[in-house]
């Protein structure tokens, strides 16, 4: 049931383990605290929603992440891992 379900809305079950470094966040705390907080309320927590950067970051490594790839850029980022 859960391998048909939208990956949208597959939660995460624990916060994201890049969060003390994710470059997004950081850029954007700096820069829009308030998108940062929402991107973190919304993606990065226990029970968010996919982040197309984790995806990236857990099959590659957090280094490989391309910089302009946002949480809610699922398709770029199964697009860029069938082309890794
Ligand atoms: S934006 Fe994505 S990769 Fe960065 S901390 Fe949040 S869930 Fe993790």
């Amino acid at each position: 049931m859960l391998l048909n379900a939208p990956p949208q809305t597959i939660a995460a079950a624990a916060d994201c383990p890049f969060l003390p470094h994710c470059r997004l966040l950081a850029s954007e705390l700096t820069r829009r605290p308030l998108i940062a907080r929402v991107y973190r309320d919304t993606f990065c927590l226990e029970g968010g929603l996919s982040c197309g950067r984790r995806m990236v970051a857990e099959q590659l490594g957090p280094e490989c992440v391309p910089p302009g790839l946002f949480p809610g850029h699922l398709g770029t980022a199964k697009r860029f891992l069938a082309g890794a």
